[in-house]
């Protein structure tokens, strides 16, 4: 062991007692596409003794400009993400245990799902699922990193629960349905996403470690196309704050902001969010042209891409055809209408 860690055993921070401690570290990430996967391959190689990832998407053709652990071959067999990363992680690293789950995180599962791990890193594109992982971390005392990364934005912060505000401290309530980029909207450039997944990954070492002093204790944000980098000094927890102050923990409950989702005739799933909204159809329209046949009136939008269609009304409603599975619609939701 000592050997394949020598480097990193010499480095002052970690030394022989932090490797000892990263053996025996526990972390859990959410999502496994571009982020996540960068995660995973950064702590696979630094010795986590153990790493469970959840997922539930495939591997995609167009995900092989950003999301590195991926292959053709995987891509053409449709692997479902957390597979194709594990295989790939068991060549990098056989010494580690690694446990991939293919699943839709949502407010049933979160709680069993981070059970026995000390560490949650954010690797999920959307803050529906953000806000769920900050409910139940901040409930169990946990620490998390949040990440995000599209076009060539990044954001990241390190949430300790009660010593840190958490993620609803600074961001008070969801964006608007359909009101925030996504991957498939914007674009994305992979420089963006080894910015982010490298400071949320030193951030988890840090603390594994135990060298919480050397925290950023900031929200960061970064454009690499810009060349804008800012950190925004975090101080004391919100005493108003729903999850951490009040504790609250709205994300958790059944008929809580989540989506529903509910199959609606033969393959189709029907998307709906628990408070109404209203979305401008024209402006979702032109986000979306470019990626598929788009069709829209005054009352829906009907967008035809890799084989789905997705019907948005106003109220933010969506049947997703093409599919009876209903984690594949709402990964197809929050691509293209954003959560
Ligand atoms: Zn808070």
């Amino acid at each position: 062991m000592d050997e394949r860690y020598s480097r990193q055993i010499l480095f002052d921070g970690i030394g022989k007692a932090g490797q000892e401690k990263l053996s025996n570290s526990r972390v859990l990430i959410f999502g496994c596409g571009a982020l996540g996967a960068s995660h995973a391959e950064t702590l696979a190689r630094a010795g986590i003794g153990f790493l469970r990832i959840v997922d539930r998407d495939f591997v995609e053709f167009t995900n092989l400009q950003r999301q590195t652990l991926f292959s053709e071959k995987d891509a053409r067999e449709r692997l479902p993400k957390v597979i194709a990363a594990k295989n790939r992680l068991k060549e990098i690293n056989s010494e580690i245990e690694i446990e991939a789950i293919v699943a839709d995180v949502n407010h049933s599962n979160i709680e069993n799902l981070s059970a026995g791990c000390d560490l949650v890193l954010d690797g999920t594109d959307n803050f529906q699922t953000r806000y769920l992982i900050n409910d139940a971390c901040v409930k169990s005392k946990k620490t998390w990193i949040y990440g995000a990364a599209v076009s060539s934005y990044g954001a990241t912060m390190t949430i300790i629960p009660n010593q840190t505000p958490c993620l609803r401290c600074v961001f008070e309530e969801l964006p608007p349905v359909g009101s925030a980029p996504t991957c498939e909207t914007a674009g994305v450039i992979q420089p963006i996403i080894s910015v982010v997944s490298a400071f949320q990954t030193t951030e988890a070492l840090k603390v594994l470690t135990r060298n919480t002093k050397a925290l950023h204790k900031s929200l960061m944000q970064f454009d690499v196309w810009q060349n804008d980098w800012r950190k925004i000094k975090l101080h004391q927890p919100n005493l108003d704050c729903k999850t951490c102050g009040q504790r609250n923990f709205e994300f958790l409950e059944a008929e809580s902001a989540e989506f529903s989702a509910v199959l609606c005739g033969r393959n189709a799933v029907q998307i709906a969010p628990s408070k109404p909204a209203n979305l401008d159809l024209t402006d979702l329209a032109k986000k979306l042209e470019n990626l598929g046949k788009v069709k829209q009136n005054e009352y829906l939008l009907r967008l035809s891409v890799d084989g789905y269609e997705l019907t948005v009304f106003r109220d933010a409603r969506a049947i997703v055809s093409g599919t009876d599975d209903v984690a594949t619609a709402r990964s197809v939701y929050a691509k293209f209408v954003g959560v």
